[in-house]
């Protein structure tokens, strides 16, 4: 028997000798000519995990279309066994643990993420190319370096996406290349792979983490903390390879050891492309400031954090490039494995610098502030528990106030430092916490752009994402706090005459879509209403037993529905103290939306997607996506209400008169960012860029003067002259009219996240929703000649037409879906007006 276990025993040591370790090339006979099958890159690192004791896999989650999302750990069999110390050790020594264990000594830890962008999938190519390398035993230096350092390496941080794109390349593959650039290989069908299932760009939501792959993967990364991440991109096949430093604007808050990594590690990166004579390019386009990015939220959390772009969006299997020569699947992953093996190679080197810099970076900035504010407040107010949700996302601490206190501090909404009372459940956040630096960049009202030629956004204040009252305060504070505010839920007795939902923040939104796909008829306030006890606030939702006269344990049935709106609360009588009886003209039966959401080539992608996972995801409510050029096929009758997306949709007059008619037969059109041109200047509509015949010639009298006096102007300034009419994303202050449903629960004034130039004057015979004030109030950057003609310009509208109406939407409300007001007044759009 024991010769036996022993014969047994040497056969298996036998075989793992045996299974020997594979290049990607040797284990898939495609390699670098076609895109890999997501199931083959599994494969291919299942592959190195039987034939390598240094690598361990992580599931860390599932996508939306159910692929499994991994990350591989690759270091010394002795730090794999004991990756919870080494996590643990490294929060401990920056305040975020307090687990600390002398068992094992200071790792370095480098997180890298491939292919956060579907279509750019060389970079998922080139992950195994990195791993392998890594784990390569002929790699003299490696034994050393995989003791010293966990790298953790993530090879598609989006496979839904890789996948889409990888599905239509093979489909359209011949057996030869199409290198010509005409070819249908270069050209992305709708929506294209850049995006995850529900078309959100996946480097753009780090921080908000509105989708489920960067719920799953950020979760990971804040137990982890790196201290160096690179992200790995694609840009335009025409390109040269891109590495840092990166480009300004930089962030203030970035530290020097940062920058300074970056130039060393520029530096190292160019000596060897410099070898292989290879064309580069570092210190353009790719800036640090959106908080948002796979460069800059690491960044912002102590690690340098990088952005490597190669050529290669459109390339296919291969590319004419203009200098005449091709470019192919393995020059694009060869390329990126060796500036991503030379980061590595370069912070295993200075680990001890890089350990050093980051844990200074998490324990000093929490001391000496980078900003000019120790403390934020924000006053008690339903759309907090969203941001709770928010802040715990990012392990940002913070604590309700439990007692009163006066203080002083910038108010966010007027721009005006003044004294306030913080008030028990306020919620406080200070700076003085490990994640100092990512709650005032979060947190700042203005950020410092040294810099206006940025690519993104430029103003994210919280505060005015969420259309809270808060304020910013220099100084620290000493306050009773608590934890968790706790909501009780009212007992319901056995019999009420009505339940009362407070419209306030998404959730009641959540319970309205729950009750109309219940066919639970109810009703909205126009104005406040005082049920004894029970203060109705305008947009209350009532549910009734007076509507719902066939509902079954009518009690039971609704409070089981509206429990997750946990301020709901009931009414005894339908008699009210102020005369707004629930029976009279302020209670307005709602319809439910029927909604017909179009989609397809002239559609943008990401906003079309923002309205998708908005109704998909966030209220979980039903909708038909119709191809816009299926348009013809579309009942239109079996529908009220449309959403157009931004977007360029080619109706042919019959097409818009058949919509006109629509409308007036009662239905609603909400028409987002460039869909507006439908209804621009047309006769039937009051939409105008200009709102009089004389302010359209001095605009363009204006316009033309510029023409003359630009000819004296030089070439090389031109682009940042461009900008002075541009708005990358600014965060602008909107009057509401107050006493129209699409602003209930806004607040008194609305902060509207604006992304383009785009601007109307206010309209005629319809309603101004939200406008921009005359010398109204800015956050971010807005070019200097657009500023002055945003004044009076209208944000959201309403025009009615016979019993139905079209809203414009200026600004997209849902943008990245993220601006939490901007949820609640779209819901306001979709479910309160009718
Ligand atoms: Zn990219």
């Amino acid at each position: 028997m024991k010769k036996t276990l022993f014969a047994l025993l040497f056969l298996f040591l036998i075989v793992s000798v045996q299974a020997q370790l594979k290049s990607p090339s040797e284990f898939l006979p495609n390699y670098g000519k076609q895109i890999s099958q997501y199931h083959q890159v599994e494969a291919y690192f299942n592959q190195l995990m039987t034939a390598s004791p240094n690598i361990k896999k992580q599931k860390y989650g599932v996508t939306n279309e159910g692929r499994d999302l991994n990350v591989y750990f690759i270091s010394s069999p002795e730090n794999l066994a004991n990756l919870d110390l080494i996590r643990n050790n490294n929060l401990a020594a920056i305040g975020l643990s307090d687990t600390k264990t002398e068992k094992i000594g200071d790792k370095l830890i480098v997180w890298l993420s491939f292919n956060v962008h579907g279509n750019e999938f060389a970079g998922t190519e080139s992950a195994m190319t990195v791993a392998y390398e890594l784990l390569n035993p002929a790699n003299a230096s490696s034994k050393k370096e995989l003791e010293n350092r966990v790298v953790i390496l993530d090879p598609c941080i989006n496979p839904d996406g890789y996948s889409r794109y990888g599905n239509w390349l093979r489909e359209i593959s011949g057996k030869k290349t199409h290198p010509e650039l005409s070819d249908r290989e270069h050209m992305e069908v709708w929506p294209g792979g850049r995006f995850n299932h529900y078309m959100f760009d996946l480097n753009r939501d780090w921080a908000w983490q509105t989708q489920l792959e960067t719920q799953q993967r950020l979760a990971l990364y804040n137990e982890w903390l790196p201290q160096m991440h690179v992200d790995v991109h694609e840009m335009g096949y025409n390109s040269p390879y891109f590495f840092p430093p990166s480009a300004e604007p930089w962030h203030e808050y970035i530290e020097k050891y940062q920058k300074d990594f970056q130039n060393t590690i520029g530096a190292k990166i160019s000596e060897k492309f410099d070898a292989e004579n290879w064309l580069y390019n570092t210190r353009e386009r790719f800036d640090m400031f959106y908080p948002s990015y796979g460069d800059t939220y690491p960044t912002y959390n102590g690690a340098v954090g990088m952005t490597f772009e190669q050529g290669g969006i459109g390339a296919g299997r291969e590319v004419l490039l203009e200098n005449g020569t091709t470019l192919t699947i393995k020059d694009r992953l060869t390329h990126h494995a060796k500036a991503v093996l030379t980061a590595v190679e370069v912070a295993t080197s200075e680990s001890d610098q890089l350990i050093k810099g980051f844990r200074h970076f998490m324990t000093n900035s929490r001391k000496t502030v980078k900003g000019e504010y120790k403390t934020y407040i924000l006053k008690g107010n339903p759309k907090l528990e969203q941001m709770a949700v928010l802040l715990k996302k990012n392990k940002i601490e913070f604590a309700y106030a439990d007692a009163s206190q006066k203080s002083n501090g910038f108010n966010y909404q007027t721009q005006k430092s003044k004294g306030f009372t913080i008030e028990p459940n306020d919620l406080i956040i200070k700076v003085d916490q490990p994640k100092a630096v990512l709650t005032q960049v979060l947190f700042e009202p203005t950020q410092v752009l040294h810099d206006s030629l940025s690519y993104d956004i430029t103003a994210w204040a919280l505060p005015l994402a969420y259309g809270v009252e808060g304020y910013a305060l220099k100084n620290t504070i000493a306050i009773k706090t608590k934890a968790s505010i706790e909501v009780v839920a009212p007992l319901v007795p056995n019999s009420v005459y009505g339940f009362y939902i407070p419209w306030n923040n998404r959730i009641s939104a959540q319970v309205l879509s729950l009750l109309h796909q219940k066919d639970i008829k109810v009703r909205s306030a126009m104005k406040k209403a005082v049920f004894g006890q029970t203060v109705v606030e305008p947009g209350g939702l009532i549910v009734s037993k007076a509507d719902n006269p066939k509902l079954i344990d009518f009690e039971k049935t609704v409070s089981e529905i509206i429990k997750i709106k946990k301020d709901f609360n009931y009414i005894s009588s339908g008699f009210t103290q102020n005369g707004t009886d629930l029976g009279g003209e302020n209670f307005t039966l709602l319809k439910a939306p029927k909604i017909a959401l179009l989609s397809g080539r002239g559609v943008g992608s990401t906003e079309f997607g923002s309205v998708w996972f908005y109704l998909d995801e966030v209220m979980g409510y039903p909708v038909s996506i119709v191809e816009a050029g299926n348009f013809n096929r579309l009942e239109l009758n079996k529908y009220n209400t449309l959403i157009l997306a931004d977007g360029y949709y080619d109706f042919s007059e019959d097409q818009q008169k058949q919509i006109s008619e629509w409308i007036k037969g009662g239905a609603k059109v909400i028409a987002m960012n460039n869909a507006l041109s439908i209804f621009e200047d047309k006769l039937a509509y009051g939409l105008s860029i200009f709102e009089s015949d004389e302010a359209k010639k001095s605009s363009e009298k204006e316009a033309s003067d510029k023409l003359l006096k630009e000819r004296f102007l030089d070439y090389q300034s031109s682009e940042r002259r461009a900008i002075s009419a541009s708005i990358p994303g600014a965060v602008i202050e909107n009057v509401l009219d107050i006493t129209h449903p699409m602003s209930f629960g806004l607040g008194p004034v609305y902060y509207s996240l604006k992304t383009d130039d785009r601007h109307y004057s206010l309209l005629k015979k319809a309603i101004n929703i939200a406008y921009v004030p005359i010398n109204y109030k800015s956050y971010g950057f807005v070019g200097n000649d657009l500023k002055k003609k945003l004044n009076n310009t209208v944000s959201f509208a309403i025009e009615k037409k016979g019993k139905g109406e079209v809203i414009y939407m200026i600004d997209n409300p849902l943008f990245r879906g993220f601006w939490e007001n901007g949820t609640l007044l779209f819901s306001n759009a979709l479910f309160l007006v009718n």
